[in-house]
């Protein structure tokens, strides 16, 4: 697994403790040897994890559309940087260029993100591990949903168990090295997507 995608916030969150697991997640990645694969910014919890990876020796290969370069200010001292020219291309570079998703704590923007990546996995577009990294019980009230989606029978317990929820970044990780994928049936072929 030597590429792993990290979506979250371009805010840090009112609690430092966000921006202490962005670090601690930055530095696990760069001790494993993994590469980082995020949103190419400087702002926010973005930046936080990509500058941990960076000090700790680490790779990160930022990706961001064109129209965000300024916004989310992107980061000028990155292994590599692609500039891709809509969003939906940057999602697709991100998923393109990884062997694995977490998201941590994040807004309206990480919510999607990680929601299309798993609905990609839902679909068999790609067979690759999906966590949420909680930090402080940010991402219960979430769980809490996905719980009540299976139980209202809008979401397959397959499916559910596709989203892996740690809150400590060596365990995702390790679950995510010793995950196998479930047989899910192939609804779309990649090409046709
Ligand atoms: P947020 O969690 O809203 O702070 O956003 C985190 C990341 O998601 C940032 O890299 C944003 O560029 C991206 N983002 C924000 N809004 C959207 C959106 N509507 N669709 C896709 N990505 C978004």
């Amino acid at each position: 697994m030597n590429r792993i995608c990290v979506f979250c916030g371009s805010s840090s969150g009112t609690d430092p403790a966000y921006a202490a697991a962005a670090t601690r997640l930055g530095r696990t990645l760069a001790g494993r040897g993994i590469e980082l694969v995020y949103g190419g910014g400087t702002v926010g919890l973005m930046g936080t994890v990509a500058n941990a990876v960076l000090a700790a020796g680490g790779k990160v290969v930022g990706v961001i559309p064109r129209a965000l370069q300024l916004r989310e200010l992107a980061h000028v001292s990155l292994t590599s940087l692609h500039v891709t020219g809509s969003m939906h291309e940057r999602k697709a570079k991100m998923a393109e260029l990884s062997r694995g998703f977490i998201a941590l704590p994040g807004g309206l923007g990480t919510l999607e993100e990680f929601a299309e990546i798993v609905t990609w996995a839902q679909l068999g577009i790609h067979a690759r591990p999906c966590g949420l990294l909680d930090v402080k019980g940010y991402f219960r009230p979430l769980v809490a949903f996905l719980d009540q989606a299976v139980k209202e029978g809008f979401v397959s317990p397959l499916h559910r168990a596709l989203i892996m929820v740690e809150e400590d970044p060596g365990a995702l990780l390790d679950r995510f090295a010793a995950w196998k994928p479930p047989a899910i049936e192939k609804w779309v072929d990649q090409r046709g997507a």
